[in-house]
């Protein structure tokens, strides 16, 4: 590989995930400018191919026959912060917003086309226009779920600054929210609000029965932040009654929590050692 091809794969386009990933804090800045190989691929994937968009529909539409099953079942919850006597509450079901309800690929893409990096100021900029097109399926499911009487709750890592155009960004899309009701929860909103989804999770589980989750990221189901690649799979498997049943994974190969648990991430500001850092990571045919 020439030594530019290698540097620009180094190059990072695209993190809305920071909250949840503090160990990037040195990416702040912009950055050199570079080519953005690492995200190009996911990204005319995510924005064009027939593929995702069947995937994330076919999601979608599984998750609407759930959603039947568990309005009927009382006992029926998603979510490992639910107890007590939950059965007889209101139902409700929560979703993640970047890449699991709003479709962030143009700001990918915009940085890979300036030769950027992912940075909080256009990352910012991005969010402020709320011009985000739904992810294929999520209109449609979370509509069917609020005629069925159902309230729609996101949780979102997105800062709370960020809350009234997150909002506004749903509402263009024709997303549900109740008038009634604050169902953006973003991160900072409440003081014990951090990155961690588990206390506001918790907060809908006191007054609603949480029938089913959506997010892109393994911390919009449970807490994993701390876990590593291996703990994070050995999890997968003992949550293996849960997926596609309670708990349901849009795919994002862009970015998320998955990069931070290969445990690289001092490498990140220095684009040669991580990329050096991800071959080791790879498990090659012999
Ligand atoms: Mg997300």
């Amino acid at each position: 590989m020439k030594t530019v091809n290698l540097i620009a794969v180094l190059c990072l386009a695209f993190n809305p995930a920071l909250p949840l990933t503090p160990l990037m804090a040195g990416n702040h800045k912009k950055g050199p400018e570079c080519f953005n190989h690492d995200s190009l691929q996911a990204t005319l994937w995510m924005q064009t191919s027939a593929e995702y968009h069947a995937v994330t529909t076919g999601i979608y539409n599984s998750a609407r026959e759930k959603l039947i099953l568990a309005l009927q079942d009382p006992d029926w919850t998603a979510s490992l912060e639910q107890s007590g006597d939950y059965q007889d509450l209101p139902p409700a079901v929560i979703l993640d917003v970047d890449e699991t309800v709003l479709d962030n690929s143009p700001y990918a893409a915009r940085n890979i086309r300036n030769k950027q990096r992912y940075s909080p100021q256009t990352w910012t900029k991005w969010c402020k226009e709320a011009q985000a097109e739904s992810v294929p399926g999520a209109l449609e499911f979370t509509q069917f779920a609020a005629r069925n009487g159902i309230t729609v709750f996101y949780i979102t890592n997105r800062d709370s600054s960020l809350d009234e155009s997150t909002r506004q960004n749903l509402a263009n899309r024709g997303f549900p929210l109740d008038p009634n009701r604050d169902t953006v929860l973003t991160n900072g909103e409440k003081p014990n609000w951090g990155s961690s989804k588990v206390e506001r999770r918790q907060h809908v589980a006191k007054n609603y029965r949480i029938l089913l989750l959506f997010g892109d990221d393994f911390n919009d189901f449970t807490y994993v932040r701390e876990s590593s690649a291996e703990e994070r799979n050995q999890l997968v498997e003992e949550a293996v009654g849960r997926w596609g049943i309670r708990w349901f994974l849009l795919p994002n190969p862009t970015y998320g929590s998955w990069e931070r648990a290969l445990r690289i991430s001092a490498h990140r500001d220095d684009p040669k050692k991580y990329y050096e850092a991800k071959l080791q990571k790879l498990n090659p045919a012999q």
